[in-house]
């Protein structure tokens, strides 16, 4: 675990929408934390999936972080510009044995997966002059455990994840891959999320651990969820947060994080407070999955 590094956080959404409480959340714990500690915050696009990505969600999102004060440090990166980079590590990988060439596809996975989990099939080779549709990672089964700032002492066995794709079938990157190379590549030192994530935090580790590479440390804050107890995304029709309503959204947002409510009016002054007040500790009696 990193101790002495300066702070480096970043918050790292995806251009599928515009943004709702739920991503809004995650952004403002990974502010807060960050600027508390004096660090650093970096944004990073994490626009891999051009399939599920909304026109214009990109620009949207930033003008909203900007709008309620989230600045930046430094350029926005881009992962659809770092293709290089995510090539690079599939290759070093597949040199240490840790990733393998997959022929299955969604059929096949449909009547042979455990659990909605890889079963191995192409694990142990393809046939003679099969070539590879997908790269999955061999994820090891051992229990990655580690000190979660959000949730208190975590642990997710291996086999929780199964062997996940690296790169898929239709070409794209998996999120897996790209997050792990890059938070190391920005010297990331603190992965403040949503605790949707807590789970995938396995392969992170796992990953780092066969490319040697830093684990940071992790924050997984409450999900928001809507009105029927599902998380809010573009799938349950979450509504986007508007900078009009700034005050009554970082009041709702400092509330789901445990923290107390700003007692001032004006939006910028409420951010303020917010990040005075600001007590990761609290997360952990918020903390519900
Ligand atoms: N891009 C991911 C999302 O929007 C978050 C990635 C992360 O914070 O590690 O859900």
């Amino acid at each position: 675990m990193i101790t002495q590094q300066p702070y480096v956080g970043r918050f790292a959404p995806s251009p599928t929408g515009r943004l709702h409480m739920g991503s809004m959340v995650a952004a403002l714990a990974s502010w807060l934390d960050a600027r508390s500690q004096g660090g650093t915050w970096l944004l990073r696009m994490e626009d891999l999936d051009p399939p599920r990505e909304v026109p214009g969600a990109a620009d949207d999102i930033l003008r909203t972080l900007e709008a309620f004060g989230l600045i930046w440090d430094g350029e926005v990166v881009c992962q659809s510009d770092r293709h290089a980079l995510y090539a690079e590590a599939l290759e070093s990988l597949k040199r240490g044995g840790h990733a393998f060439g997959c022929v299955c596809t969604r059929k096949d996975l449909a009547s042979t997966a455990v659990d909605g989990l890889y079963p191995g099939t192409c694990k142990a080779g393809l046939p003679d002059g099969e070539t590879p549709r997908s790269w999955r990672f061999d994820m090891p089964k051992d229990v990655q455990r580690w000190e979660d700032h959000g949730r208190g002492p975590s642990s997710v066995a291996g086999d929780a994840m199964g062997d996940f794709v690296l790169k898929r079938a239709d070409g794209h990157w998996a999120y897996h891959l790209a997050v792990v190379v890059d938070d190391a590549d920005q010297g990331v030192t603190h992965v403040v999320r949503g605790a949707d994530l807590w789970t995938s935090t396995a392969a992170h580790m796992a990953l780092q651990q066969a490319m040697n590479l830093q684990t940071p440390e992790y924050v997984h804050v409450p999900l928001v969820k809507n009105d029927l107890g599902q998380k809010l995304s573009k799938q349950t029709r979450a509504q986007p947060v508007s900078p009009r309503d700034a005050a009554d959204v970082l009041a709702k947002a400092c509330q789901s994080l445990g923290q107390p409510i700003p007692d001032v009016d004006a939006p910028h002054a409420m951010l303020q407070e917010a990040l005075a007040s600001w007590d990761v500790s609290k997360l952990r009696e918020n903390a519900v999955s």
